[in-house]
């Protein structure tokens, strides 16, 4: 910019000393009013044309004749006959104008630098012109490149200092003036290398390779008079102004503190992120994942970069909800963008889990947040702590009852036998009936004295295994009266069991009794027992019967839950009961028309 505006001046000054040697170059002789380059104009006192000459006529387009006689109002625009007015005025005053005349050239209008004079003592007068048009344009533009460079140069954000090959500022803006914290005559005679903090190596670098190239963009630190230490930014360029070398600074501090406060406060998210008990999940409008923390990662058992990008609903693959009933879903979302509730997901391990969340919606630029928790074991504690709550009570109940039935059913036992003894008629069939009962009241009541008192129970290390070879040699016998056999696995050098012999008894004899029972036309009884790890032994014992729908699973256990006519409802009750004070745990597993296996895991 500044080169072209260089050369505007230099056409600028040629065209203004032509112009001067014809403004002062001598007015006489036909041969310069023909030949001249510049117009020639001459006007009687009433401003009436007397004569022009061939480049005057030409330049505005007029034949010499139809020029003559006419006014000089006629070839000027009308708003600038003041204009005429006012070298009428002079010249009687100085007997000499000068000025700029716009005269009618066509259709356009051709500006001219004139000069009139009188004329001898004709009474008339001579107007040399010469058109100017393109100079002035010429002048305009160089004005408006100017102004546009003095207001680049001033109002620029960034600061910008020239300076002289011996590195001397000879000029700088305000921007640079603030950067440098100085007064614009503080910088001046200064040179930018004393306000560079190191003179190190790299800074050394910088200016080798500045002078190499001629230009270069890099970053040092800067130390202001009042103390202040600054990152600045630069851009040297040399020789771009007549000799001048400039540079552009720019401060970048802020920009440091800022993605330094931007990189913590990342980092604080992240840590608070990533270590959050919780899963956190992130979403986008297209309800794809955007980012989940480790947490999230393990309770969903899927990694961060099998999650990302992937449609939430696709891991919800128990609701079977379409992505519309999704949306639909989350646009009902209380008007505060919340939500909450309970889901299942079923993993890629098989394991169902259970899950609570709570959603908030667009936390941020169309994000939205999803926090949950994994509730699957607190609802199975919630589940045991119910079953083990409701043992309690009906422990005490037993406790206060068994006895209390117990006595009296001791006195009925002894008195129907002296009855049966005495009776003279074969009442047998009746006897049966009420012996067989009352040995089941008899049961009944023992299962509930096992629930009651904490029996003195001795708990020794015993052999697991043996312990089921006995129950299941003393069930062989109802087995086969079944047709149902046994298939038994048991592990070598089973490490021994913490337990009271008699109570695993029970258990194991409660759970073939009802295997037995599921299978009246026979089958397979698979009993085995392994180490599962090195804290547990697993014990399972399955069977070919009906099978337990899922739902009543839940209630194995409970007292009085039965199916069968003549069941007591209280066998598992009393499983699960020894098992839980032996610190073991039960789980069963069925599958409806292919039947059931009870799995007992004990503590080594
Ligand atoms: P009862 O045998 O007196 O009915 P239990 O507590 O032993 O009482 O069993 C409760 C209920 O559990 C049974 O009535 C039966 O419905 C169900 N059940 C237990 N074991 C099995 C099994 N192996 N297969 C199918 N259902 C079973
Ligand atoms: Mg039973």
């Amino acid at each position: 910019m500044n080169q072209e505006i260089r050369k505007l001046y230099a056409r600028i000054e040629t065209l203004e000393k032509e112009n001067n040697i014809l403004a002062n170059g001598n007015s006489s002789g036909l041969d310069l009013f023909s030949h001249s380059k510049d117009g020639i104009l001459i006007f009687d006192s009433e401003e009436t044309i007397v004569d022009v000459n061939p480049s005057f006529a030409e330049s505005i387009k007029m034949d010499k004749q139809q020029l003559i006689g006419r006014s000089l109002c006629e070839i000027v625009p009308e708003n600038k006959h003041f204009k005429l007015e006012k070298q009428k005025e002079l010249l009687k005053k100085n007997n000499s104008v000068r000025g700029i005349l716009p005269v009618y050239s066509g259709t356009s209008i051709i500006e001219f630098d004139f000069a009139t004079s009188t004329l001898n003592e004709s009474g008339l007068f001579m107007c040399i012109l010469r058109d100017v048009t393109s100079k002035r344009r010429l002048e305009r533009k160089v004005k408006k490149n100017e102004e546009l460079y003095a207001d680049l140069f001033i109002e620029a954000l960034d600061g910008i200092i020239f300076w002289c090959s011996n590195g001397e500022i000879i000029d700088a803006n305000e921007a640079a003036c603030r950067i440098f914290e100085c007064t614009h005559d503080e910088l001046i005679k200064r040179q930018v290398k004393d306000f560079v903090y190191e003179k190190s190596e790299r800074y050394r670098n910088i200016v080798k390779e500045m002078f190499i190239k001629g230009s270069i963009r890099d970053e040092l630190v800067f130390l202001m008079p009042n103390g202040q230490f600054k990152s600045l930014e630069f851009t040297v360029k040399l020789n771009s102004v007549e000799g001048y070398h400039m540079t552009i600074f720019r401060n970048v501090s802020e920009r440091h503190a800022m993605e330094k406060s931007l990189r913590e406060s990342e980092q604080k998210f992240r840590m608070v992120f990533e270590g959050a008990l919780e899963g956190i999940l992130l979403w986008n409008d297209q309800f794809q994942i955007v980012d989940i923390n480790q947490s999230g990662q393990r309770m969903l058992q899927m990694s961060k970069e099998d999650l990302v990008g992937i449609s939430l609903h696709s891991i919800l693959n128990d609701c079977n909800i379409t992505d519309d009933e999704l949306k639909e879903q989350i646009r009902s979302i209380h008007s505060d963008g919340q939500s909450d509730g309970n889901l299942s997901i079923t993993l890629k391990s098989g394991r169902k889990k259970f899950f609570e969340f709570s959603n908030k919606l667009n936390i941020f630029s169309n994000i939205s947040m999803t926090t949950f928790k994994d509730i699957t074991e607190k609802l199975e504690m919630e589940e045991q702590l119910r079953k083990s709550d409701t043992l309690n009570v009906i422990g005490e109940l037993a406790a206060g009852i068994a006895h209390e039935i117990r006595n009296p059913m001791t006195a009925l036992k002894g008195f129907i036998q002296l009855l049966e003894g005495s009776v003279k008629e074969d009442h047998t069939m009746y006897f049966n009936v009420i012996t067989t009962e009352l040995s089941r009241i008899d049961s009944i009541i023992n299962e509930f004295l096992i629930l009651a008192k904490p029996q003195a129970v001795k708990f020794v290390e015993k052999d697991i295994s043996q312990i089921m070879k006995e129950t299941v040699d003393l069930l062989s016998a109802q087995a086969v009266l079944h047709n149902v056999q046994f298939r038994t696995y048991y592990e070598q050098n089973l490490p021994r069991v913490f337990c009271e012999s008699n109570q695993m008894k029970k258990v194991f004899i409660n759970i073939i009794k009802n295997a037995i029972e599921v299978m009246p036309k026979g089958g397979y009884i698979t009993v085995s027992i392994q180490k599962e790890s090195e804290q547990r032994v697993h014990i399972s014992i399955g069977d070919e019967g009906t099978g337990i729908p899922a739902h009543k699973i839940k209630k194995l256990g409970e007292p009085f839950y039965t199916t069968k006519e003549r069941g007591t409802g209280l066998g598992l009750m009393v499983t699960y009961k020894i098992i839980e004070e032996h610190k073991g745990t039960i789980e069963v597993e069925s599958k409806l028309g292919e039947g059931t296996v009870f799995h007992i895991y004990l503590p080594i």
